[in-house]
């Protein structure tokens, strides 16, 4: 894994997509950082009376299309730049797939496993009462990311509405059905993912039914989007966790691995299969591969020895800049993250577009609605890249994305 910056990584896919565009250099300076990033120290007392410092961060990113909208994320490595790194990422995924929200994102230094749910739970809702007077149905609307789930966005509404007096499930998205969930929201990052690979197949005039697969990171992004591409016949041959990988040429039962997992702690040891490690899994001959764990999997000199045709980006920024560049020059299809695991953030807004009009949608209809919104992202940037003679897909999202938050910007005018 590569310690490329994530935040420098952001800013130069901004000023790729720019080259291309006639917008103003300071207009983009604007649109290469957050507009106000929070720091914070929580002290949470732990259950054996002492109290442990925590450090957590909010970014939002950009405003200009609507309510800074991301997740939050549990994980020790967690760092300001990264969390404004996918602030940006939010505010651009969330213009391509063309939704009325900015980014944001939110993110604590813990290890979840290292604690108890007692403890989780004083933790979150010490940063819930911290973020209350920036966070709210029409301002900033925090969502799920790397371990965290509906659990913890439970309790942040819960706390949220306490110190509020009222009800508002619409301040945080990717809630348990029960408290104002969406169906359909705990697949929705897996099945973009899996509708962006098959869109991409198709525009390379293949067949997503006879590809080969593997899956970097066993989590909710990349179990689904494994078990969804199954369904439509594709092959996973190997998949992985923080632990390890599993490999099978004949393929693998997703469905089955996940349950392993959920038993054991990990894809590890699942029935009869090869030990893989993840840089074996990253470079296997397949027709496509999904990176769904975290930041920098693939570098430069990794990039030179990946085999697949199609990589569908189920993370965020899975690529340093530099494998961007060698896989360009290979010729390897990259759908980018900020199109393919956009389904988390579009269900995530038909959740608080329920959440206001009090009225709960089928899953169907949820299902129906994201494949109309990925398809024609899809199409809006396929349009780009082959109108403006592109080098690539992400360059092609990030013009399209540029120029959404550019109108809405521009039509804005400025406060004095
Ligand atoms: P998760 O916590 O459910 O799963 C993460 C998985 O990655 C786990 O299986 C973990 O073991 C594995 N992992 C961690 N480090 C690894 C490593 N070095 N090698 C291999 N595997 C490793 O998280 P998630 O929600 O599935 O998020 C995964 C990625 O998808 C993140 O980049 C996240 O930002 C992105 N994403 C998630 C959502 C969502 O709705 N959950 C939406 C958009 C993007």
């Amino acid at each position: 894994m590569s310690d490329v910056n994530p935040f420098e990584s952001l800013q130069e896919q901004v000023d790729d997509a720019a080259a291309h565009l006639d917008v103003g250099d300071d207009v983009i300076d604007r649109l290469k950082h957050p507009e106000r990033v929070l720091e914070l120290n929580l002290s949470v007392e732990l259950d054996d009376g002492t109290v442990e410092r925590f450090k957590a961060f909010r970014s939002q990113f950009n405003g200009d299309r609507g309510p800074y909208k991301g997740g939050i994320r549990y994980h020790p490595g967690v760092t300001r730049d990264e969390v404004k790194a996918l602030s940006g990422w939010m505010a651009y995924k969330c213009a391509i797939v063309d939704i009325p929200y900015g980014g944001g994102k939110g993110g604590i230094v813990v290890d979840p496993d290292e604690y108890s749910t007692d403890e989780l739970e004083r933790v979150t809702r010490s940063f819930a009462t911290e973020l209350r007077p920036l966070i709210g149905p029409d301002r900033d609307i925090p969502a799920p990311d790397v371990n965290t789930g509906q659990r913890e966005m439970n309790w942040i509404k819960d706390t949220y509405e306490t110190l509020e007096h009222t009800t508002a499930p619409g301040v945080i998205t990717g809630k348990a059905i029960s408290s104002g969930g969406s169906a359909g929201r705990v697949e929705a990052t897996g099945r973009s993912t899996m509708i962006a690979a098959r869109e991409a197949f198709e525009y390379l005039g293949g067949d997503i039914s006879e590809a080969t697969v593997a899956v970097q990171g066993y989590g909710n992004a990349g179990s689904i989007a494994a078990y969804l591409l199954e369904d439509l016949g594709a092959t996973v041959v190997a998949v992985s966790d923080s632990s390890g990988g599993v490999y099978d040429p004949d393929g693998l039962d997703a469905r089955a691995v996940k349950a392993h997992k959920n038993e054991t702690g990990s894809v590890t040891g699942y029935g009869d299969t090869e030990a893989c490690t993840n840089e074996e899994l990253l470079t296997l001959d397949v027709d496509l591969l999904v990176p769904a764990a975290l930041e920098n999997a693939i570098d430069g000199d990794l990039a030179e020895e990946v085999e697949a045709d199609v990589i569908a980006e189920a993370a965020n920024g899975p690529l340093t800049p530099a494998a961007d560049d060698v896989l360009t020059d290979r010729d390897v299809l990259v759908i980018p993250d900020i199109l393919a695991n956009a389904g988390g953030v579009t269900v995530s807004y038909f959740e608080w577009v329920q959440n206001r009009q009090r009225f709960a949608w089928t899953e169907s209809r949820v299902n129906e609605e994201l494949e109309s919104v990925i398809t024609s992202a899809f199409g809006d940037l396929v349009d780009a890249y082959e109108s403006h003679d592109l080098p690539n897909f992400r360059t092609a999202a990030y013009v399209v994305a540029i120029q959404r938050i550019v109108d809405a910007y521009s039509e804005s005018g400025n406060w004095p």
